[in-house]
């Protein structure tokens, strides 16, 4: 078939599209009844457990102390009964590699009882422990072949759940993935050990505001997850989005975003249909989605949960994840999670919302009604201020990866530089604050916390800065760089752990001052307060993040500006880093370094398969196709000659000139690819970043400009016009 044929097939497939599946319908079964219908919830657990072993398991779900051991034969029980209840043949533990995917390997429950038949078995044992042949997972020389055991290990905190497939459904339970010797090989494990480090540096906080009622103070998390949508025959016509996941050739659409007509506008039919559907899938699993609309780019969605305790909202935005992709093959869709899909069309991000938080005071980031609530509010947005700045290029390497490159600082998403959106009224507060004197500000009088002149304080954030990568947003920090196919474990690890060491110092520097005089605490936590101010004030930054001047002042700032993987990720090496993670016991030096490895490889890996499909492309579909083009062009030339009429020779040596550059472009490309011998991934990962990917934007551009000559019918591939507006 040739590559016209396809592309017509393709539009003929979209026009034609008539769904498969029966319609939902609410109205016989409301959504009430179908949140949580798969989920092994509380409500299960109290209605199927004895009293003392609910107890139990509860106080290790909200307190975080130590499971007992014999409880978990009880919930085994209980959770296979559930199971096999609702259809599951078999259970998985369930984890996330490093691979920022989910994994899963399946076990049957089935035992044969001795007898010729068969019970279903389930024990506290294999609940809590699971030993998958994880030897090919990523593991940056933690674990090697001859000792391959990784173990998986329940993660009590969150719910286990069934996952149905149309011929069976089966268990599902959230683990971490620890190698034998206990070193985390996965996204889950440090994320639980940074929550346990914030709430202990939060807890001395509260205490000083007389806030120890024992409640955890957990971190929380709400991802705004960003998508592309488009047919699923275009799809399968583009080796470099099945194979890389964004396209590395395709010249601009005649239309774009310009228009902004897409943003907010009414959701196509099939799209919505798709919606609906997946967020029935993810209510039965109990995941809260509350938001769905258009973005900016033609063809982009975005969906949003409720926001939840970090380490359930992390495990539910893999199951968004997963959920968009498959449902959207049920409507003859492909979901793009990439980060850039298309070249010259905004990207897609994953927003982070970020607080901290205890069940009676909310939100730590909410600045509360009295000025008592104010300085405790005040004091942890100080510390938050003054981590972003000690460890921005921290929170850049978090959210380094190939896709992401395409996108931080690329006009449309925040700039790798890190910097701190308040708001006019927080900033003012602080800088009076800082200057311990009034100032021209809303606030009239001395300003002291603690007395009553404090303003109150903004629960609405006001001004929605959208340029800055960290901003202050009411009650939380919304943290905009993530990228929208990252697991969101990295940058709350990353945020929970920064936090944690601000929070520790502001406690130390405070518990001196006072010598444990509290009347000496509101004078205390202004002195901290205005001495965070003075040091870190330089990461506050309210005005455009695009602008040109920005990036030239955020270096007469000494803000870093990281381009690229390359340059961020070598940060898990660095001396402070290391000291910040190990002194808060969330990786070792051995864990971080492996990591690093990985990410890296991980790059250099993306970017030769990008370039691996680019010269397939090019050399198989682009090159032909506009020789043959040539050829006609060549032919019709001579033809009139012959007739002594006016040739087409200016747009034959127009094509000629550009398949003679995408040839050399792709010799170039290849040469390069070739090379293979690096002293260590580091080498590899920036040769690809400086060399490579610059190559292959040269074979693009000759490609793309043939696109724009060749004609229509012999072009192989479906264009962005087709794509991204055919739906
Ligand atoms: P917007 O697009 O205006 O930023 P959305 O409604 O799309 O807002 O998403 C906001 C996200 O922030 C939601 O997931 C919401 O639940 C979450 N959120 C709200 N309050 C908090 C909070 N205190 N902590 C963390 N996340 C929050
Ligand atoms: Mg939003």
């Amino acid at each position: 078939m040739s590559g016209y044929q396809s592309r017509q097939n393709a539009i003929n497939a979209v026009n034609n599209y008539k769904r498969t599946t029966a319609p939902l319908n609410f109205t016989e079964t409301p959504p009430t009844e179908v949140f949580g219908s798969n989920v092994f919830s509380e409500k299960v657990m109290r209605k199927m457990l004895p009293k003392d072993i609910f107890k139990s398991i509860k106080k290790t779900i909200k307190h975080g102390t130590k499971l007992d051991p014999a409880v978990a034969d009880y919930v085994a029980a209980a959770m296979k009964e559930w199971a096999v209840s609702k259809g599951a043949t078999h259970y998985t533990h369930v984890f996330y590699p490093l691979t920022g995917l989910t994994a899963e390997k399946h076990d049957g429950f089935l035992s044969p009882d001795g007898e010729g038949g068969a019970i279903a078995e389930f024990s506290g044992k294999l609940l809590i422990q699971g030993e998958p042949d994880a030897s090919s997972f990523p593991n940056g020389g933690i674990r090697t072949t001859f000792e391959a055991r990784g173990y998986t290990a329940w993660d009590v905190t969150n719910p286990a759940y069934i996952l149905e497939n149309p011929n069976g459904t089966f268990l599902c339970i959230p683990t971490c993935f620890v190698s034998w010797t206990g070193e985390a090989l996965d996204k889950k494990t440090p994320l639980m050990r940074s929550s346990q480090a914030m709430n202990k540096q939060a807890q001395r906080i509260l205490k000083l505001f007389g806030n120890d009622n024992g409640e955890l103070v957990v971190s929380n998390a709400g991802p705004e997850q960003e998508y592309f949508l488009i047919d699923r025959n275009f799809f399968f016509s583009r080796p470099d989005l099945l194979v890389s996941g964004r396209t590395v050739f395709g010249s601009k659409p005649a239309k774009g975003q310009e228009f902004d007509d897409h943003y907010f506008g009414a959701i196509p039919r099939r799209v919505l249909s798709f919606m609906m559907d997946v967020e029935h899938e993810l209510y039965k699993l109990g995941v809260p989605i509350k938001t769905r609309h258009n973005e900016v780019a033609p063809g982009q969605f975005e969906i949003a949960p409720l926001y939840e305790q970090s380490n359930l909202a992390t495990d539910h935005n893999q199951m968004v994840m997963t959920t968009l992709k498959t449902v959207a093959k049920k409507h003859g869709m492909a979901c793009l999670l990439h980060e850039k899909p298309f070249a010259g069309i905004n990207g897609s991000g994953k927003h982070l919302n970020y607080s901290l938080s205890t069940p009676s005071l909310g939100s730590l980031y909410d600045p509360g009604d009295t000025p008592h609530e104010n300085a405790q509010f005040l004091l942890v947005c100080a510390a938050t201020i003054r981590a972003v700045h000690k460890y921005g290029k921290l929170l850049r390497a978090v959210v380094a990866s190939a896709g992401n490159d395409h996108r931080l600082g690329a006009n449309e998403a925040p700039p790798a530089i890190l910097s701190v959106y308040l708001g006019d009224q927080l900033t003012s507060i602080l800088n009076q604050i800082k200057e311990g004197k009034v100032s021209e500000s809303k606030c009239k009088e001395n300003l002291k916390i603690g007395v009553d002149t404090i303003p109150p304080l903004p629960r609405d954030a006001g001004d929605r800065n959208r340029t800055s990568p960290f901003a202050f947003t009411g009650n939380r920090f919304e943290f905009r760089a993530v990228g929208s196919n990252m697991s969101i474990a990295g940058p709350q690890v990353a945020l929970n752990t920064m936090v944690a060491e601000s929070l520790d110092y502001c406690a130390t520097k405070i518990e001196e001052i006072t010598g444990g005089d509290c009347k000496k605490l509101h004078d205390a936590v202004e002195q901290v307060i205005r001495d965070i101010m003075k040091e870190h004030e330089a990461v506050v930054f309210n005005g455009d993040g695009y602008s040109e001047e920005w990036h030239k002042e955020a270096e007469k700032r000494g803000l870093p500006n990281l381009r690229n993987s390359a340059e961020a990720l070598p940060v898990l090496n660095d001396p402070e880093v290391i000291e910040l993670f190990t002194k808060y016991e969330v990786f070792t030096e051995r864990e971080l370094d492996s990591r690093r490895e990985i990410y890296l490889e991980q790059y250099s890996q993306t970017l030769r398969t990008e370039a691996a499909v680019c010269i397939k492309m090019g050399t198989t579909q682009i090159f032909p196709a506009a020789v043959r083009y040539q050829n006609e062009l060549a032919q019709t030339c001579a033809n009139l000659k012959a007739i002594g009429k006016d040739s087409v020779s200016l747009t034959l040596d127009d094509v000629t000139a550009k398949l003679r550059g995408l040839q050399t472009s792709l010799t170039e490309l290849e040469s390069i690819l070739a090379k293979e011998d690096f002293a260590d991934a580091l080498e590899e990962a920036k040769y690809l970043c400086y060399t490579l990917l610059p190559a292959m934007g040269k074979v693009r551009e000759y490609a793309d400009a043939l696109e724009e000559v060749v004609a229509d019918d012999l072009w192989p591939l479906p264009s962005y016009q087709e794509m991204l507006f055919i739906k």
